[in-house]
Order: structure tokens, then C-alpha cells, then sequence
């Protein structure tokens, strides 16, 4: 659908062009007809699916019919605040009086001050600085008839409920304003907060891309750290992949798998989330054109980004979210077509294999590399290690940046040395056992049906149900709808606490994670 098709004023259109957007994305042809219409909407779809443009667009069609009111635009980070503001900036090109003003924490309260009393359209923050301001009663958030709470996952995240409760205390009722919540996923934690502080919100999902994880051949190589590399170059010469994308989970490897791959004589780069936009674009027009068959990416690199036809996925590193697991292989096999997906499972990253396997439901293969007369290859690059000075380079690179200490979804500590773990213990004699002892070592804890075995997926199916007993319902989930298009419903108010928000939670969230993977109707 083209944004001239929707019932919006010139103006508008006038900033959607200075923009350069002509179509709608899917979650903006689902929620725009709903949020012009200035009901309430909770809105789920996956990052760089198009969101912010569904709520500017809305608080300023609105300014266009009242030029009056004033919204309100809350965020959890400072990062994502100032990128709101630029894209406002443009999208109200077609207001030259429009006032927008941003305000967030660590900097000096001086200008933001300044710009707070002479009254803006358009105020977008984080929660603490737009709290300090409401405290010193520089700001009254009941002058809000728009109200926007963006990344809502993210700010429970990163423990800013109670700064939202607070927020939405202090506002007028749910009645006599707009809210808009958006979010990657909706949590129950998202919807509670959905139930109370909106006004009968229409629920908008939009999954664009199913992905059926059992389309895709899978399979799964036990091997230290120490050969890795060696595996994959062997790998790599065995299958002669015209296209292919490897995942590392941090920056640092990404540069060093493909400075090693340049060396061995392959054609390769990496991508990462903090290079310039033009650049990434410019690195996925070679991949597209045949000209790049290598790419390495951490999984922020790879996000929104559209890299089709794949012939083969490599996870260097088991992804410590399991979800990542699903869209990371899912860049191959699309279209109904078949792909590969393999996977290195290092004793610094198989703490995320058992998470992953109980969220896809299966076994992931394993292909005993002593057995597939691999042939080893000479490395070239024997020795090289990548080291950036950047601090915090060797942590997980995630947009949306979880905070430094908290665990990835789905993901144990690492066993480092000196760490209680049984199998930490055992992994650090790896390095130290011939490649028949290692390989006797993980049949004997990942295959055949050992007792091991037996062990390994009862452990992981515990710590699975107990981690996903917070957000996750316990009974057996319903059919859900079809996913491969939006779907759209409005829930009701619970009954009685728990037992509806259980209920809710088992038809929507669970049904809808199920559906994506396996693709059931
Ligand atoms: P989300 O909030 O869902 O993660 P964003 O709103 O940040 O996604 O949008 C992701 C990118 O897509 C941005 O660079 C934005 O400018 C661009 N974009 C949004 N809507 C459109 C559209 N209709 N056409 C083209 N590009 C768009
Ligand atoms: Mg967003």
C-alpha cells in the first residue's frame, strides 16, 4: 500500500517524501488505519520492520487536523531518543513551526531546561530525565493527549517499570489520551502494562517471515576453540558454497574469521552493527551481485538486513539467545527453497545449544566430523588472532543493548575456568586429549542414546521450563492463526489476574513463537 492511499494531509505526505517512502512496511499498512483512527494500539513486529514511522506519522496527522495537543514519546535509551528526534525532524518537514524537543540523561539540564519552557508539539525522552523534569514541575505529563511507550520489551529490560508506572500516574486517564505501545515482542509483563494503562488496545503482530526451521538441513560439529577455524576451512572446501553467511557472536571474531578467510584466499568481509549504514548496504550489494560469496556478521550486523538465497549459514558461535539460533538460519532457505545451516559447537558457547534445541523442538544433527572423511585443509592463518583496543569490543554486540551483566535470554554463564560446573571441569581437559579421546568425549555427552544423552535433554528440558515459566504459559499451546500475514485482535480485560493473563499469554505469545518456527497453521 502506498502512503498516498492513506487518509493524511499533505503536510504529511510532504514528510514522508522528504523521508523517501513510497510503501508502506507490512506493520504500517496493519497499523496505521487503526492509530489514525486514534485508538489505542499495542504494536508487536521485529526490529527494523518500520514502527517509528507508525506513531510520528500519527501524532503529526493529528497536529495536522488540531494543531493543538501535545505527544509524548518515551524511550528507553538516549541512542534510540535522538534517532525519534532526527526522524520526527524529517517527518514534519511539512510543519516548519513544529517544535520538537529531546530529553535524556547525561548531559546538563540547562538546555533541555531552556527548551522545555517555551513549549513544544513534541517531547521525546527517556523515563528517569522526563521524571526529574516532572518532579521539579518543569514538565505536567497530563498536557499529553499522545502518548507513545517505543521498545516496551526494552524498557522492562532494563528495569524501567517502575519509572513507567510512575509515568503513566502522573498522566490523565487512559480515556482522554492516545497510547501507543511498540515492542519486539509482547511479554505478559508488556501486556499487563498494556491492560492497565490503555484504552482497549487493538493488538497488532505482524510476523513477516515464517520461518520453518525444518526446511532447513541441519547440522551440528563438536569441536574446541583451538580448531574451529580448521573445521570450517575444511567445511568450507567440501562444500564450495556460492553464497554464505557466518555468525560470530562478537565483533572481534567476526574480523578475525574473515581476515583468516582473506588469507586462506577467500573472497571475504565482515559487517558490523556500529559501520555506517551506506557502508553495510554497499558490502550486501556486492553479496547480492555474486561478487562477495563470504560474509561474516554478528547478529546485530545481520538484523533488518535483507540477505536472500543463501546457500549456507555458518554459526561460528552457538548464539547465546536462542532465538537468534531461528534468524540466523533462517536466512537460508527462503522462499520454499532448501538450505544449510551448520553449526560449531565450541566448549566457550555449547552452554546455548540446550536452550536451543528445546526452543526449536528437535535435536539439532550431528555429523561426527572423524567420520565424514573430511579433508583438513592447510590454514594459512594458523595463529592470527584479532584484537580490537576497543574496551567492551570482546562483549556480545546487541542492538537494543542489553545491559553489560545480564545474561542473554536463554543463555548459562559461560564456564570459564575456576568456575563450579561439572561441565566446565571436564571441557578444560579437551585441550589436552587427542582428537579420538574428544571425539569419544562428545559422543558420549551428545550422542548415541547414552544414559548422557538421556541426561543432557532431561537437564536441558528443565532449565528450559524453568526459564520460560515467567513469559511463557504452561499448558499445551492452541493452533494458532495464520502467521504469514498480520493478525490483529483486541483482548479483552482479565477476568481475574493470573488465570486470564495465562490464558492471553497461551494464545497469543506462545501460539504465535510456535507458528513462526514450525509454521502451523
Ligand atoms: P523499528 O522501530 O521497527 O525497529 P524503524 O522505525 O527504526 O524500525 O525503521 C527501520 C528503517 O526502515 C529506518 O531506517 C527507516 O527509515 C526505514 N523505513 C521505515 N519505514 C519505511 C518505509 N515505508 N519505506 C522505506 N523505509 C522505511
Ligand atoms: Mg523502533
Amino acid at each position: 500500500m502506498k502512503f498516498t492511499e492513506l487518509p493524511l494531509s499533505e503536510e504529511v505526505l510532504a514528510g514522508i517524501e522528504k523521508a523517501g517512502y513510497t510503501d508502506c512496511t507490512p506493520v504500517q499498512e496493519t497499523a496505521l488505519p487503526v492509530s489514525l483512527a486514534s485508538r489505542d494500539v499495542m504494536v508487536q513486529s521485529k526490529t527494523g520492520s518500520g514502527k517509528t514511522a507508525v506513531y510520528l506519522i500519527t501524532i503529526l496527522e493529528k497536529y495536522s487536523r488540531n494543531k493543538s495537543g501535545a505527544a509524548l514519546i518515551v524511550s528507553p535509551t538516549r541512542e534510540l531518543a535522538v534517532q525519534i528526534e532526527e526522524d520526527a525532524r524529517i517527518l514534519s518537514a511539512g510543519f516548519p513551526e513544529y517544535r520538537i524537543g529531546c530529553f535524556y540523561g547525561g548531559v546538563g539540564y540547562k538546555e533541555q531546561n531552556a527548551e522545555l519552557s517555551s513549549g513544544l508539539n513534541l517531547y521525546v525522552g527517556t523515563p528517569g530525565r522526563l521524571l526529574d523534569f516532572a518532579k521539579s514541575n518543569k514538565l505536567d505529563f497530563r498536557c499529553f493527549d499522545t502518548v507513545v511507550l517505543d521498545e516496551a520489551d526494552r524498557m522492562f529490560d532494563m528495569g524501567f517499570y517502575p519509572d513507567v508506572q510512575s509515568m503513566f500516574a502522573q498522566m490523565r486517564s487512559s480515556k482522554e489520551r492516545q497510547t501507543m505501545l511498540f515492542s519486539a515482542t509482547l511479554s505478559t509483563k508488556v501486556r499487563n502494562l498494556a491492560w492497565q494503562y490503555m484504552n482497549e488496545p487493538e493488538e497488532i503482530a505482524v510476523h513477516p517471515e515464517e520461518i520453518t526451521v525444518k526446511k532447513i538441513t541441519q547440522e551440528l560439529f563438536h569441536v574446541t576453540k583451538a580448531e574451529k577455524f580448521g573445521l570450517l576451512l575444511s567445511i568450507l572446501k567440501k562444500i564450495n558454497p556460492a553464497s554464505c553467511l557466518i555468525f560470530t557472536n562478537t565483533k572481534d571474531m567476526a574480523v578475525e574469521v574473515a581476515k583468516r578467510l582473506v588469507m586462506n584466499g577467500y573472497k571475504a568481509e565482515y559487517l558490523m552493527g556500529d559501520m555506517p549504514q551506506s557502508k553495510r548496504l554497499k558490502t550486501l550489494e556486492k553479496m547480492k551481485e555474486g561478487k562477495l560469496p563470504y560474509l561474516v556478521a554478528t547478529d546485530v550486523a545481520a538484523r533488518g538486513l535483507q540477505i536472500d538465497d543463501l546457500e549456507l549459514v555458518v554459526n561460528y558461535d552457538i548464539p547465546e539467545d536462542y532465538e537468534s539460533y531461528v534468524h540466523r538460519i533462517g536466512r537460508t532457505a527462503r522462499a520454499g527453497k532448501s538450505g544449510k545451516a551448520i553449526t560449531l559447537a565450541c566448549e566457550e558457547y555449547i552452554y546455548g545449544l540446550e536452550p536451543i534445541e528445546n526452543f526449536i523442538q528437535m535435536k539439532i544433527p550431528v555429523i561426527w566430523s572423524d567420520e565424514v572423511g573430511l579433508e583438513s585443509v592447510e590454514d594459512k592463518s594458523a595463529g592470527y588472532h584479532y584484537h580490537s583496543r576497543r574496551p567492551g569490543s570482546k562483549r556480545v554486540e546487541k542492538r537494543g543493548e542489553k545491559r553489560r551483566n545480564e545474561k542473554p535470554k536463554g543463555a548459562k554463564t559461560p564456564n570459564k575456568a575456576g568456575q563450579k560446573s561439572s561441565d566446565g571441569k571436564e571441557y578444560e581437559k579437551l585441550s589436552t586429549m587427542s582428537l579420538e579421546e574428544r571425539m569419544a568425549y562428545y559422543r558420549k555427552q551428545y550422542g548415541g542414546d547414552g544414559a548422557k544423552k538421556a541426561e543432557h535433554v532431561d537437564k536441558a528440558k528443565k532449565t528450559y521450563s524453568q526459564k520460560k515459566a515467567q513469559d511463557m504459559p504452561k499448558k499445551k499451546p492452541q493452533p494458532s492463526k495464520p502467521q504469514s500475514e498480520a493478525v490483529r485482535k483486541t483482548p479483552s480485560k482479565p477476568q481475574e489476574g493470573q488465570n486470564a493473563e495465562y490464558k492471553s499469554a497461551r494464545k497469543g505469545l506462545f501460539a504465535r513463537i510456535k507458528a513462526k518456527i514450525f509454521g502451523e497453521k
